[in-house]
């Protein structure tokens, strides 16, 4: 868990408000920033707000003694507990050999190493690797397999880090200090691990991406909405499975999967003569939950699409994709429906809005399902599944479509860092998490003691739950009226 790497890792995992740009910010850069300036206590620009490295590193509690026991600690109960002992337990299968690999996946390493030596190029770096390797030196081929090496190395424990991340999320937190009452206002705020099977991250990871993925909305109203014609495109719902095959899928057969949805839908597209300008399908891989007979949880994969396009029969996807899944798997089918809404509001763009939004909620909803009813060890088959594996695909207009809000940051003249689609909010990336005090006017600083620390340690020092003083004062505010601040 030492290092750079598990630093990059809690940094960018850590919940929104506690470290990215939000409490983490220099106070110089508060003094600057911040809308009420003059109320920095001058004698709290000395004390030291900004986070050391080792402020970063994650306590260990899942790892492998001398003797190759596992220990856990933290985890909130007993799911949370088999969740992470399970997901050691996949870590522990073996090391590859390049070797053995597939002559595919070996030409798919040898591709990613040559991009990432172009990126460490276009940074100056790593000049001379990318040379030999454009060369085809013996020497090269050397690099390659001590890069593939490495990162295999990386691969094999990730599941393990991620275990740990998991045991640590909710159990684990950092100190917050008000600084305008650093001894009465004092905050703690939760690690979130971010992993995509947690219980409590999950629901927060895939509403976040129905926000993000509902920024499609402007390319949907150019497709659907044509004041005064009847729009060509449809809305509809596009769905494929493959066989049960009996076991949980690999990453790599999940990916294969992917690419013949891919294959599919750009082949059907192309005998309909539709370009890749009139149409966007986005898609999401889920399993089947448990099976209603038995105890048992299903293995069937499958795909769950919003299409967004002119009509396409059914017949023509269904007969590409058996024909493209026959020598694999074998197919199971595709499912085109329309997406039907109730009570249909008159209004063209506010219909075709709310159409985009349940078809687009069915795409991403199965994602979130298995969360809440699944054990511990399926938890962890599903986050082993995927690990690794890219969630939401994107075809056609969706395909590097820009997601990103074009205003202007309500504090500052840097646009705004959320998704596109909302009115009002704006946020710059460094104002986008709230480092405010929810007591009062002040900004939360990090105390010089702000290491990862137990949470029964910091409520020792009765500290309070940030995001629960967040959520009352919020409460307050609304039954106080409508000239409560939202914010
Ligand atoms: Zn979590
Ligand atoms: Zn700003
Ligand atoms: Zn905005
Ligand atoms: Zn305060």
């Amino acid at each position: 868990m030492q290092g750079a790497q598990s630093q990059i890792e809690s940094l960018s995992l850590f919940g929104p408000g506690l470290l990215s740009g939000g409490a983490g910010i220099p106070n110089t850069a508060l003094a600057r920033s911040g809308s009420s300036p003059g109320r920095i206590d001058p004698a709290f620009l000395n004390t030291p707000g900004l986070l050391k490295a080792r402020d970063f590193v994650l306590p260990e509690l899942v790892k492998y003694a001398e003797n190759g026991d596992l220990s856990i600690g933290g985890c909130l109960d007993q799911v949370q507990l088999e969740q992470v002992a399970h997901l050691a337990d996949v870590e522990e299968q073996g090391r590859r050999e390049f070797i053995d690999l597939s002559f595919a996946e070996q030409q798919l390493q040898r591709r990613r190493y040559r991009d990432s030596l172009k990126r460490k190029a276009k940074k100056g770096q790593y000049l001379e690797e990318l040379e030999e390797w454009q060369g085809g030196s013996s020497v090269a081929e050397g690099n390659f397999r001590a890069w593939w090496a490495e990162r295999e190395d990386k691969r094999r424990t990730s599941l393990l880090r991620k275990g740990n991340r998991l045991a640590n999320c909710g159990v684990t937190g950092r100190r917050l200090d008000c600084s305008e009452h650093p001894e009465e206002h004092r905050f703690y705020g939760s690690f979130a691990c971010g992993v995509r099977y947690c219980r409590t991250c999950g629901a927060r990871i895939f509403s976040e991406l129905f926000g993000k993925y509902m920024g499609l909305w402007p390319i949907v109203k150019e497709l659907v909405v044509r004041p005064g014609f009847r729009s060509g495109s449809v809305t509809a719902t596009l769905d494929f499975t493959a066989v049960n095959i009996g076991r949980m899928p690999t990453p790599q057969e999940i990916r294969d999967f992917n690419q013949d949805v891919r294959a599919c839908v750009r082949l059907a597209l192309k005998r309909q003569g539709i370009s890749s300008q009139k149409y966007g399908f986005l898609w999401c891989d889920e399993f089947g939950g448990r099976k209603s007979d038995s105890e048992q949880y299903n293995t069937n994969l499958h795909a769950h699409g919003v299409y967004v396009g002119p009509f396409v029969p059914h017949e023509v996807l269904l007969e590409i994709w058996m024909k493209l899944r026959a020598t694999k798997d074998g197919a199971r089918g595709v499912y085109i429906k329309q997406q039907k809404i109730d009570h249909q509001p008159v209004d063209a763009c506010e219909r075709e809005s709310r159409r985009f939004a349940r078809a687009l909620g069915h795409a991403l909803k199965y994602t979130g399902k298995h969360v809440s009813r699944s054990d511990g060890e399926r938890l962890a088959d599903l986050e082993a599944a995927f690990h690794g594996v890219r969630r939401v695909h994107t075809m056609g207009l969706f395909y590097h479509a820009d997601l990103s809000c074009s205003c202007q940051c309500e504090f500052c003249d840097h646009t705004c860092d959320k998704s596109n689609g909302h009115q009002s909010g704006h946020r710059c990336k460094r104002h986008r998490s709230e480092n405010r005090c929810p007591m009062c006017p002040g900004h939360l600083m990090h105390p010089r003691e702000s290491g990862y620390a137990p949470l029964i340690d910091l409520r020792r020092e009765h500290r309070i739950d940030l995001e629960k003083a967040r959520r009352e004062v919020g409460r307050e505010r609304v039954f106080a009226g409508p000239r409560g601040d939202p914010q």
